[in-house]
C-alpha cells in the first residue's frame, strides 16, 4: 500500500522544563532549516510546556502535541486537560491511550475511543496507541489484543479525518528491546487490516506508527518496514542529537 509521508513524533513524558525544550528546539531548528525534513515531525511536551512550543515553532513546520486529553470538553476535573484546551494553547495533535495511561490509569479501550473523539471535536488529530504486554505476546496473542484495541479504540469519528495508530508492545517501551523487523511487519499488516475493517477506505492513508525503543541506530530498519508510516519515540526524542537522526531516517 502506497504510504503518505511519515510521521515522527517525540513524546517527552513526564520529562522536560523549559530551558531543555529551548534547548532541543533550538538545535532542531537549526538542522531542519538547513536540511528540510522529509517527514512530519512532532513534539508532544509535557502540557506546561505547550504553549512554549507552539511560540517558538509558530514560523517552522515542527508540530505540537499533547499527551492526553480528557474526554469531557470542560467542568469539575481537577487537574484535567481537555482536547479544546491543548488546541487552544497551539497544539495540533494528542497521543491518546498510551500504555503508561493504559496501565497507570487503568484507561479502557471505551475511555480511549471517547479520548479519540473528543480530540476530532477539538480539531486535534490524535494518535491513538495500541499494543501488547510481554504476556500477551508469549502467549501468541499479539495481533488478537491489538485488533481488539484497534476495533474499540478507535472511534468512527476519525474516518476521514487527521489521525494516526501507534502500535506500541508495552514491553518495548523504554526498556530497550524491540520485536524484530517481521513481528513489527505482522501486527502492522493486522493493524491496517483492522483500521480497513473498522473505518473503510477513508482512513486507508492514516500513518501506523511504530513505538518502542526507537533509537538512531534501528530507526532506519524500522521506518523502510511495509506499513510502519513513522515513529512515536519516548527517550531518544529528548535531546536533539538522538532525535535528529531518526528525523533523517525517515
Ligand atoms: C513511548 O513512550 O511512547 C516510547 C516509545 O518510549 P521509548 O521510545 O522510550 O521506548
Amino acid at each position: 500500500m502506497k504510504q503518505s509521508v511519515k510521521l515522527i513524533a517525540g513524546n517527552w513524558k513526564m520529562n522536560g522544563l523549559a530551558a531543555d525544550l529551548s534547548a532541543v528546539v533550538h538545535d532542531l531548528k537549526l538542522a531542519l532549516q538547513a536540511e528540510p525534513a522529509s517527514c512530519r515531525v512532532a513534539i508532544c511536551p509535557p502540557a506546561t510546556l505547550i504553549s512554549r512550543l507552539a511560540d517558538a515553532v509558530r514560523d517552522h513546520p515542527i508540530e505540537v502535541g499533547g499527551q492526553d486529553c480528557r474526554a469531557e470538553s470542560h467542568g469539575a476535573y481537577t487537574g484535567g486537560v481537555s482536547a479544546a484546551m491543548l488546541k487552544d494553547a497551539g497544539a495540533g495533535l494528542v497521543i491518546v491511550g498510551h500504555s503508561e495511561r493504559r496501565q497507570e490509569f487503568g484507561e479502557t479501550d471505551l475511555l480511549v475511543s471517547a479520548k479519540a473523539e473528543a480530540a476530532v471535536r477539538a480539531g486535534l488529530a490524535p494518535i491513538v496507541c495500541v499494543g501488547e504486554t510481554l504476556q500477551q505476546r508469549e502467549a501468541g496473542r499479539a495481533v488478537e489484543v491489538v485488533r481488539g484495541q484497534i476495533m474499540n479504540s478507535l472511534p468512527q469519528a476519525v474516518t476521514g479525518q487527521d489521525f494516526a495508530v501507534a502500535y506500541e508492545p508495552v514491553w518495548a517501551i523504554g526498556t530497550g528491546l524491540t520485536p524484530t523487523l517481521e513481528q513489527i511487519e505482522e501486527v502492522h499488516r493486522a493493524v491496517r487490516a483492522a483500521m480497513l475493517e473498522r473505518l473503510g477506505l477513508a482512513s486507508a492513508a492514516a500513518p501506523i506508527l511504530y513505538g518502542g525503543s526507537v533509537k538512531p541506530e534501528n530507526a532506519r530498519d524500522i521506518l523502510a518496514v511495509p506499513e510502519v508510516g513513522g515513529a512515536l519515540v519516548g527517550g531518544a526524542s529528548l535531546k536533539a542529537a538522538d532525535f535528529l537522526p531518526i528525523i533523517r531516517a525517515a
